[in-house]
């Protein structure tokens, strides 16, 4: 255990709102439930669905657990506290993760045998505008807790929902590239969402966009076996520099991903409790590693998940069939092959 945590990880898939820890979800719903509000009972219901943990039978119910964490998180206020205990969960660090009082320091490690889930987190978020902020309020306010860390521990991804109007798509860009502009800590887009929503072929003037003003891109691809293959092929056709999940790529798709050397961001337990992968014995990542090919393990979504990036390496050295059954050398390797696939000014960061 003690190589596993001390083992210099990068956190390169972690949504901000799926991954609020339940001690600071408890606290913002403290405060929001302290005023009556329209929907009390229902998010009342959602959070109590949540601290008891959530069973999915399929991953379209996932996206049914955010509207009630939204409703926490709608203010500035909120949301940077939200931002803040995430940063804090994955950057702090701590003797243990049942350590509720992690040390303040924005070091990557101490000298007491204290060290973070993370060295390094790219952090992503959607956007979104409600009564009491902008687009680029709510970037802002992000930022501002990202940034509280040095640039070498914590960056932000500006996070596209598949459900969003062109409009809306192309006003979360320009956030991102005036941001990005104007020296903050924005280094790329993601795409993402509601597996079934969209059409992919709308993105494409957004992605230019972004890789044009030199940010990184990544995509939710392939998250689902019904995934249409055109679908796929679009965004292939974006020139991803990672990609999200990836469970579903055919062989000519994998070759092509791997000629480009993309990473594929792979999170295990998302993808167990989601059902998309019915065992690990069957997961794909099993192929890449065998490639040789560039991967980086994350969380996804500790919230609902109620997994850890630690738990997240354990799974991979753990003995088949409860893990992969990696040596300590190989799960070094893939700590440093996600290291190399960190964003920095548009591009996979040069290490
Ligand atoms: P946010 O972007 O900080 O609001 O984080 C929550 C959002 O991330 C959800 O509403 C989804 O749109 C997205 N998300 C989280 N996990 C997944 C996933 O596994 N697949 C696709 N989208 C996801």
């Amino acid at each position: 255990l003690h190589f596993l945590r001390a083992l210099p990880k990068a956190e390169l898939h972690a949504h901000l709102n799926g991954s609020i820890p339940l001690p600071a979800l408890q606290d913002l719903a403290n405060q929001y439930l302290q005023t009556e509000q329209e929907d009390s009972d229902a998010v009342r219901a959602s959070i109590a669905q949540l601290q008891a943990g959530v069973t999915l039978n399929e991953i379209h119910e996932f996206f049914g657990l955010f509207p009630a964490i939204y409703a926490l998180t709608s203010t500035p206020t909120a949301l940077a506290q939200a931002a803040r205990a995430v940063l804090a969960h994955f950057l702090l660090p701590r003797t243990s993760l049942l350590d509720p009082d992690p040390a303040s320091s924005t070091k990557p490690s101490s000298p007491d045998g204290k060290f973070p889930e993370a060295a390094y987190l790219e952090l992503r978020t959607t956007p979104r505008e409600t009564s009491a902020m902008s687009r680029m309020k709510y970037v802002e306010t992000v930022l501002d807790e990202v940034e509280r860390y040095p640039a070498d521990r914590a960056a932000l991804i500006v996070s596209l929902d598949r459900r969003m109007s062109a409009d809306v798509a192309a006003e979360c860009v320009r956030c991102a590239v005036q941001l990005k502009e104007a020296g903050r800590r924005v280094v790329g887009i993601d795409l993402c969402g509601d597996v079934k929503a969209g059409d992919m072929t709308t993105f494409e003037a957004h992605f230019r966009e972004a890789k044009a003003a030199g940010l990184g891109v990544t995509l939710h691809i392939a998250e689902t076996e019904d995934t249409p293959v055109a679908e796929i092929h679009t965004l292939l056709s974006f020139n991803p520099d990672r990609l999200g999940h990836a469970t579903f790529l055919d062989t000519p798709m994998r070759e092509l991903v791997r000629s480009r050397k993309t990473c594929i961001e792979i999170c295990l337990s998302s993808n167990l409790l989601c059902k998309t992968v019915p065992v690990l014995a069957d997961h794909h990542v099993r192929w890449y590693l065998r490639e040789d090919h560039p991967v980086a393990i994350c969380t996804d979504d500790i919230l609902p998940f109620r997994n850890s990036l630690l738990g997240e390496y354990a799974l991979l050295m753990a003995a088949p069939p409860l893990g992969l059954g990696l040596t300590e050398a190989e799960v070094e390797r893939v700590a440093r092959m996600a290291m190399e696939c960190r964003f920095r000014l548009g591009s996979r960061m040069e290490s």
